[in-house]
């Protein structure tokens, strides 16, 4: 049996897969509130955007921060769809909390203890990406961090692991996925954008985790992904979206009602 973890009005662990999706970065009022209409038309549960972006290069844009949190804040109000975003160090908790709905732990942060034991004292939901080369008992242990601080209110990300591939960005650890399923009961989401790397991946992606009967799927969505600032090679427009969210409810369609 699925725990159920509540952000907003929306399920994580009830009858529908949630969708959570938006660009890599908050980048300016104008293009979160374009990307929120077109995904709230398209269906989308939770908005996502890095407001705190943990790079690779210091020298790469490394998110607006605050503004950005207060851009996050406005289109939710005007939406009124919820907003997960991530925390990249302990001294920013207090400032997400109060503009998100949801906490996200990023998967190069999936090992800092001191962080999530910070985090384990939030009353907000925390959507937990595995480390790129985390074992399934590490990422079970960032988990365990949380509620033995007492946060239960955990959902599991699966955004690829390292491999030898150079072709994909990380290789999507599905039999991790299926067995995570036996091993727990945290609702699972897997992140087809970050796992792959490539826009036209994302989608048959997408359908083979909701195959899998998965709770959540999280997706890069740009408004016009070509200009993104980060991640442009794998965030999807649109329209691509559209045809993502049917083949989701598609599958969810076929699936047998254990299937989850
Ligand atoms: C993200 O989802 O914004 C992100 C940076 O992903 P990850 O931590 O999985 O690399
Ligand atoms: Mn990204």
């Amino acid at each position: 049996m699925r725990q159920q973890v509540q952000v907003g009005e929306v399920v994580f662990g009830g009858p529908s897969t949630v969708l959570i999706a938006g660009p890599c970065s908050v980048e300016s009022l104008d293009q979160m509130r374009v990307v929120a209409q077109q995904l709230k038309d398209a269906g989308v549960h939770i908005l996502r955007a890095g407001a705190f972006k943990p790079r690779t290069n210091p020298h790469s844009f490394q998110g607006l921060g605050q503004e950005g949190l207060e851009i996050l804040a406005q289109v939710s109000r005007e939406t009124g769809l919820p907003v997960v975003t991530e925390v990249l160090s302990e001294n920013d908790i207090e400032a997400v909390e109060a503009k998100a709905d949801m906490l996200q732990v990023g998967a190069r942060n999936m090992h800092n203890t001191a962080l999530l034991k910070a985090l384990s004292k939030t009353s907000l939901p925390i959507l937990l990406k595995r480390g790129f080369a985390a074992t399934i008992e590490e990422f079970l242990m960032a988990a365990e961090y949380l509620v033995h601080g007492g946060n239960n209110q955990v959902v599991l990300c699966e955004r690829g692991v390292r491999s030898f591939e150079p072709q994909v960005r990380f290789g999507i650890d599905f039999g991790s996925l299926a067995l995570l399923r036996e091993l727990t009961a945290f609702p699972l989401v897997v992140d087809p954008s970050h796992a792959t790397g490539q826009a036209r991946l994302v989608r048959p992606v997408a359908r083979a985790a909701a195959a899998l009967g998965v709770e959540g799927i999280m997706v890069e969505v740009h408004p016009d992904p070509s200009k993104s600032v980060s991640d442009a090679e794998q965030a999807i427009d649109i329209e691509e979206f559209h045809g993502l969210v049917q083949d989701v409810r598609a599958i969810e369609g076929i699936l047998q009602p254990d299937g989850r």
